[in-house]
């Protein structure tokens, strides 16, 4: 068996949509098995499950969800109603682990919704789901309908919590996968994240209490409530627990998706699911574990990285939304960082100048360095501008734009001046034709 998690040990049993997602077939699999028992077990009860559990945030910050939860509210006053969100908005390159939820398993996801909405006393519940995916729209509003017309989820359900919930599409910002900026998508606005505080427990959606949870954290619930909290907190290592939908893409020999255990080796999960290295481990330049938001490591350091929390922030990187990018040595690393940096311009929001201005900046900067077209001197003020960026921002995105940079010059310094000294021994001058002009 490849990997850390036995089949037994998976919650997501149709995560390669072999089976059928219908209701039926979600049933047999053990999705809505004694859900009603656990929402009559009330919201102290659950919350306190889902801490025990460990479970943290999916989505890539990485906050526990109980304690989250515990931030709302006790009880909804008249004309506050609390509302649930879940974040389906996946957008970070190099990952689609909620895409396959949403499309093989979407019954976990509603049951989850209906466990999460009992915890924060929320009747209301919307599932913000990213505007590429249509298909998985479909079956998630198909789903929705069949547990509607089974009872399960509605008004005077069979599970004993009403709830309606509904699903918004996105218009395809990467920046409304942010939680402020969602709310404000959903109220109609522009998506672009809100100050903090206040935080959403206590003025979310429409100013009312609003937890915004990952699609996949919520889907994750039921098994959970029905194994115990235990069981989840078996898996992983302390602070770092549970099970986790991973991927791997890039230069390997199989990408994929797939359900580990939280704490599992980079290596391991590079070559046990994603077939290994294109060419062998010898092959290997560097790793993003977690995105394109998370900086790259070297070999020497993804050899003995394990994919989670703690693990990877010592290391200077995040496991961010555990999409691991891998790039062996056919790749040029300055033009890989140069595609991620228009990236990341494109789609700031532009509230706040040094994310505006700086991830414009930094791509000009590094798209001329790609065509050979920089001194090695803009290194250091390309490093100045990505640590002025960091943290003087109203979200985290300025912090995210400046990471792969970082990771580049931190790890490959050396090599990226070589490159820039063999473009300018090359004369004449090499003129940067055919990019798109800055805004
Ligand atoms: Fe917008 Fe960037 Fe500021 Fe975030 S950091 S609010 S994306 S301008």
């Amino acid at each position: 068996m490849a990997g850390l998690l036995r089949d037994s040990d998976r919650v997501f049993t149709n995560l390669y949509g072999r089976h059928d997602w219908r209701l039926s077939e979600a049933r047999r699999r053990g999705a809505w098995n004694a859900t009603a028992d656990i929402i009559a077990c009330g919201p102290d009860w659950i919350t306190q499950q889902v801490k025990a559990s460990g479970l943290r945030g999916r989505g890539g910050a990485g906050f526990s969800t109980g304690t989250k939860w515990s931030m709302m509210p006790r009880q909804a006053r008249p004309g506050r109603p609390h509302y649930l969100v879940v974040n389906a908005d996946e957008s970070e390159p190099g990952t689609c682990t909620v895409r396959e939820v949403l499309r093989h398993d979407p019954h976990l996801l509603i049951e989850g919704c209906l466990i999460a909405a009992r915890a924060i006393q929320a009747h209301d519940a919307i599932v913000y789901i990213r505007g590429e995916y249509v298909r998985e729209r479909e079956v998630l509003e198909a789903a929705i309908a069949e547990a509607r017309a089974a009872r399960l989820i509605g008004r005077d359900n069979l599970n004993g919590w009403d709830l309606e919930l509904k699903v918004h599409h996105s218009a395809g910002a990467y920046i409304c996968g942010d939680e402020t900026a969602l709310l404000e998508s959903l109220e109609g606005k522009k998506g672009q994240p809100r100050l903090k505080p206040p935080y959403p427990a206590a003025a979310g959606l429409y100013g009312c209490p609003t937890t915004v949870n990952n699609a996949e954290g919520v889907a994750v619930l039921g098994a959970i409530l029905r194994r115990g909290a235990g069981w989840f907190s078996s898996f992983g290592r302390p602070n770092n627990s549970g099970v986790k939908l991973m991927s791997v893409s890039g230069h390997v020999a199989q990408p994929c998706v797939v359900e580990e255990a939280m704490s599992i080796p980079l290596r391991q999960l590079i070559e046990e699911h994603g077939g290994g290295v294109r060419g062998g481990w010898s092959n290997l330049k560097a790793v993003m574990p977690g995105g394109v938001s998370m900086a790259m490591l070297p070999p020497h350091e993804a050899e003995g990285a394990l994919m989670d929390f703690d693990d990877l922030k010592a290391r200077r990187s995040g496991l961010g939304t555990a999409g691991a990018i891998v790039i062996d040595k056919s790749a040029d690393l300055v033009a890989v960082v140069a595609r991620i940096a228009r990236f990341f311009r494109h789609e700031s929001c532009g509230q706040c100048t040094p994310c505006r201005e700086g991830t414009g900046w930094m791509w000009r900067v590094i798209e001329r360095m790609a065509a050979g077209d920089a001194e090695a001197a803009e290194i250091d003020q390309l490093l100045d501008v990505a640590a002025q960026m960091e943290g003087h921002t109203i979200c985290t995105f300025a912090d995210a734009a400046a990471a792969p940079i970082q990771g580049l010059f931190r790890w490959f310094r050396p090599e990226v001046e070589a490159r820039i000294a063999r473009y300018r021994r090359r004369r004449p001058h090499v003129p940067v034709t055919g990019l798109p002009t800055a805004a």
